[in-house]
């Protein structure tokens, strides 16, 4: 069976094999590539638009608020707050967060604990939970982040726990 060939190519009077079909459109590596949007292979930037997640909200974080952000996460403060109060883009707190040493539950809008796929709500304080700390969080995660917090912290959270209930 004959190979298709490239149909951009062939426009052009040459004839590449094809790798890809494009819709109905066969096209070899180089025109799939541009007709998605990406750079030829091994080329430089060129005319092609490179397409690149965009972060134009980054910017240098120093150390301190690293710590900050994370600290206020450990604490339960969603990200959309983290992000507001320390004046860096929602993605810029929650790779932050994600980044930390310790794994920090990650808080969603409304102090929900972010959602996990595929495992059951399992609340680590007990029947009925507690809002403001993550239910779907395992003791040992808990514990790792636990071992981390400074004594005030640890108060700063008990009291939480104790409000919420
Ligand atoms: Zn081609």
């Amino acid at each position: 069976m004959a190979e298709p060939l490239c149909r951009p190519c062939k426009e052009q009077q040459q004839d590449v094999v094809a790798h890809r079909i494009v819709g109905k459109t066969p096209m070899c590596d180089a025109h799939f590539r541009s007709a998605m949007g990406m750079l030829p292979l091994g080329a430089g930037p060129g005319p092609v638009k490179k397409k690149t997640e965009e972060r134009p909200m980054a910017k240098r974080i120093d150390g301190a608020t690293r710590v900050a952000i994370r600290t206020d996460a450990a604490e339960g403060m969603n990200l959309n707050n983290i992000a507001k109060k320390h004046g860096v883009a929602w993605g810029t707190a929650r790779d932050i967060v994600a980044s930390a040493d310790t794994k920090i539950p990650r808080v969603e809008r409304g102090g929900k604990p972010a959602a996990r796929r595929g495992r059951p709500p399992k609340s680590a304080f007990g029947k009925g939970g507690v809002e403001l700390v993550t239910l779907t969080v395992t003791a040992e995660l808990c514990d790792g982040i636990w071992a981390t917090l400074p004594l005030e912290k640890k108060v700063a959270l008990l009291n939480r726990l104790a409000e919420a209930n």
